[in-house]
């Protein structure tokens, strides 16, 4: 069944590894998908290329300074141009925007997302940080204005893909992982990888925050949490699995035992595609996978000792409130720390742990608590980082 109108989608985030891609999907669906909004941290060139291209109502540029050229660059086109992070929230709220897909990085997805999900847009959600944060709140938002939100993650795409057409409760998640560039390394090993070699991921082409977490496994621990929350299963029924091919991405077990699970070769763009057209699948030109080529599938269990990250997020989600909001936090100042030289490798699981050990618990946080506790948990980390690094 075709829709009459094409639906309009808000991209948060187009410039990056999922906002691009999510434009290729729009484009190869012309007759389905628009871009309505466009909006972009820093890199407004690339914006106003995609603008010119996809011609959306408004573009947004999140950093201030490059309103200006944007706006110049745009000036012969009618499309709205805003700058600032209060513009993301109006942007999204807009009557003409039919779905949110947040593609951009860190906290700073949480102000938009709740926006959104407040003018009753369904959200395709990259942005896991919003989950690991505050998803209780987002769950309770959803519930409140009826907003369903469809996962892009490739595991979370996979486990949804998993539970379709069933009625029974989930057994046990099976969350596969990659491992990423250091999954056989030693601690020594470790001790001495630089951020090149954590940004050569093995299998996914992703943003360079991401990347590096994949690398400490720490988006692993995100993913346990983000689990959580979006199909209400415990951590005790979330089996992190070591999968190197990335084929098997990700699956679920029912109450009879058995197992389902979605494979694929890894691009982004089916998770991505399958957001904007459920419960339709499109026609796509993707590469299929090969089953004469895949000759070995393999399996392990995730090295918490070595991975101290994916441990931590399992502290963070025991403990609840606002745990897992400090962890983000200082993991995103620990994450860019390491990406810029200024901390080594396996320091960021130490200055992560103490950042939580220091901030401020909170049993049952609100919104602005979780304002309150990002920005503590950025100050703790970043006195950490300066205090700690002089080897
Ligand atoms: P990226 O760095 O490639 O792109 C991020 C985008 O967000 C850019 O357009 C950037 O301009 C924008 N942005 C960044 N910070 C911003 C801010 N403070 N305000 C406004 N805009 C901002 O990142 P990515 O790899 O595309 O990842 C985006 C999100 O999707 C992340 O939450 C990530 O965890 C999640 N995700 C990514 C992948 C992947 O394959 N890349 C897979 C699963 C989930
Ligand atoms: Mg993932």
């Amino acid at each position: 069944m075709n829709q009459e109108t094409p639906k309009q989608i808000a991209i948060l985030g187009s410039t990056g590894s999922i906002g691009t891609q999510a434009l290729q999907v729009i484009a190869a669906h012309a007759d389905r998908f628009e871009a309505r909004v466009l909006t972009a941290n820093h890199r407004w060139e690339l914006l106003a290329e995609q603008a010119r291209q996809f011609k959306p109502a408004a573009v947004v540029i999140a950093d201030e300074s490059h309103y200006e050229p944007l706006r110049d660059a745009l000036a012969d086109l009618p499309i709205a141009v805003y700058a600032g992070a209060d513009a993301l929230c109006q942007v999204v709220e807009s009557p003409e925007v039919d779905m949110v897909l947040t593609a951009m990085v860190g906290f700073a997805g949480l102000p938009p997302t709740i926006a959104a999900i407040r003018a009753g847009k369904p959200i395709a959600l990259a942005n896991k940080e919003t989950m690991v944060v505050a998803g209780e709140l987002i769950n309770g938002l959803c519930r409140q204005y009826q907003v369903p939100i469809l996962p892009v993650d490739s595991e979370h795409s996979a486990i949804f893909q998993s539970m379709m057409g069933e009625v029974s409760p989930i057994e046990k998640i099976i969350l596969t992982a990659s491992g990423g560039p250091f999954r056989t390394f030693t601690c020594e090993q470790l001790e001495t990888v630089t951020p090149a070699m954590a940004l050569k991921h093995p299998n996914w082409d992703m943003g360079a925050k991401i990347t590096i977490d994949s690398a400490s496994m720490m988006n692993k621990g995100f993913e346990v949490i983000e689990a959580k929350w979006l199909f209400g299963v415990e951590p005790e029924h979330i089996q992190v699995v070591v999968h190197p091919q990335s084929v098997v991405h990700s699956a679920v077990q029912f109450a009879d035992g058995a197992v389902k699970a979605q494979l694929g070769v890894p691009d982004m763009r089916v998770p991505i595609q399958l957001a904007f057209s459920f419960p339709e699948r499109l026609q796509s030109d993707f590469d299929r996978l090969d089953w004469f080529t895949m000759h070995d599938l393999t399996f392990e269990r995730p090295d918490t000792d070595r991975f101290r990250c994916l441990a931590l997020a399992y502290v963070a989600l025991h403990r609840g409130g606002n745990a897992p909001c400090i962890v983000n936090a200082a993991n995103e100042i620990v994450n860019r720390a390491f990406l810029e030289g200024r901390c080594r490798f396996l320091q960021m699981a130490d200055i992560i742990e103490e950042t939580l050990q220091r901030a401020t618990f909170i049993k049952q946080p609100t919104y602005e608590d979780y304002l309150q506790s990002d920005a503590q948990a950025r100050r703790i980390a970043a006195a950490f980082l300066s205090s700690s690094f002089n080897v």
